[in-house]
């Protein structure tokens, strides 16, 4: 039987629509949640994740403003800027775009960010909430996998989950939460021993390794729910035959732009996966939703109004 495939654009207008009406909620009793998008520099990239994030902040009906210092700012000018968003009682969210230009200190920036204003969740004070299981905010595109297990009936209490890839942003958070659900976790990375044997151990398996289709069915488990969190552009023609040969739809993409976007996971596995996201249309929305649910979320902190149960972590 062919995988289920996970609607990450379902999920994420689920997830949109709720933001938007405890958003509209708040703005009834006069405060509408604001978010602060601080982009650095010219990286274009970047610029279309930022146009992103402000336009989904419109739907949803946040307060959005947009601070873009030049290319040669210093830590101490985007320090200065932080701190002055840090005050302003009506931002609730201070998002500073990755990644920063080279001469200017990341870590002390992003340190310096109020943790009940970090919607990315990357402060340490709340990478400690999440793994003490306090209420905070965890980063999106973690907290936005959860929800789209959670909402597809995947059950993650006492399923063996593994993780492959351990950065800050992706993979240690996913673990740290599917192990707040009761998931018995494995982490694996670039020096894990054989990785395919690891991954198919898995009832759930997270991919977030930045490699075109490393995870083939080898890996794979059958019946088992596959997340690629991946984004990677194959523009290579013996690549792309690897990947995609015989899928005409992909093979017209190929032509038309001379790239495709494609996950970690190769596309053979839906012949063995239970369930499985697809790139682009899985996880990828669901990081701006969940910065929407997390800008919601740290308004209703700041003002003692509570948080929706299922985002709290
Ligand atoms: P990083 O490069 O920070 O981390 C990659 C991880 O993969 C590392 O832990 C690394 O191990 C591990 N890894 C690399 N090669 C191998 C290998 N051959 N075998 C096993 N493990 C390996 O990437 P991110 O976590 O930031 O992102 C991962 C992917 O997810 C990227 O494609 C990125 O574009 C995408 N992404 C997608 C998002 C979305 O919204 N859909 C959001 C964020 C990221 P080690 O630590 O040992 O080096």
């Amino acid at each position: 039987m062919p995988a289920n495939i996970l609607d990450g654009n379902k999920i994420a207008a689920e997830i949109r629509a709720e933001a938007a009406a405890d958003a509209r909620a708040l703005a009834a009793a006069g405060t509408r949640p604001g978010l602060a998008v601080v982009l650095v520099g010219n990286n274009p990239a970047s610029e279309i994740y930022v146009r992103g994030k402000v336009k989904s902040c419109e739907a949803v009906g946040i307060y959005s403003e947009q601070h873009t210092p030049g290319e040669s700012s210093s830590t101490e000018e985007l320090l200065k800027l932080v701190a002055d968003l840090n005050r302003r009682d009506e931002i609730d969210g201070i998002l500073v775009q990755l990644p920063l230009p080279r001469q200017v200190d990341s870590k002390k920036v992003l340190i310096s960010v109020d943790p009940a204003k970090d919607v990315d969740g990357f402060h340490p004070m709340n990478v400690g909430l999440l793994s003490t299981q306090r209420p905070g905010l965890a980063p999106c595109t973690p907290a936005g996998i959860m929800e789209m297990l959670g909402r597809s009936g995947i059950k993650i209490a006492g399923a063996e989950a593994v993780v492959v890839g351990r950065s800050d942003i992706v993979g240690k958070p996913m673990a740290m939460l599917l192990l707040n659900a009761n998931a018995t976790v494995t982490v694996c990375h670039s020096k894990t021993h054989d990785l395919p044997g690891v991954c198919r151990r898995a009832d759930i398996l997270v991919a977030a390794i930045g490699r075109a289709g490393m995870i083939t069915k080898d890996f794979v488990r059958a019946g088992a729910t596959v997340i690629d969190v991946g984004m990677n552009r194959v523009a290579d023609p013996v690549e792309f035959s690897r990947l995609f040969a015989g899928n005409r739809k992909r093979e017209e993409t190929f032509q038309a732009k001379g790239s495709v976007l494609v996950g970690d996971v190769h596309p053979e596995i839906a012949e063995v996966a239970g369930a499985i996201t697809p790139v682009p249309g899985g996880v990828g929305p669901l990081t701006i939703a969940m910065l929407m649910a997390n800008t919601v979320k740290a308004a209703k902190m700041r003002r003692g109004t509570g948080a929706r149960e299922s985002l709290v972590v």
